[in-house]
């Protein structure tokens, strides 16, 4: 699996980065991608981020 965040449409509202921090960190104006080839014990944990993320930022492939 694949993640990569939409920086247009993040708001920073920060629940990626509580929900999985190992994979998910807070930038300077909204959240990044620490590791883009999700290991594979966090891919339900970023597939359940992305399901959650009230701006559907959060692109899985
Ligand atoms: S959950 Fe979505 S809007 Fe919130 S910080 Fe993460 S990517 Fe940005």
């Amino acid at each position: 699996m694949k993640v990569k965040i939409d920086a247009d449409l993040c708001t920073a509202c920060e629940l990626c980065t509580s929900q999985v921090p190992e994979v998910f960190e807070m930038g300077d104006d909204v959240a990044e991608v620490i590791t883009p080839d999700v290991p594979a014990e966090f891919t339900d944990a970023v597939s359940e981020a992305a399901r959650d993320c009230p701006v559907e930022a959060i692109i899985v492939s």
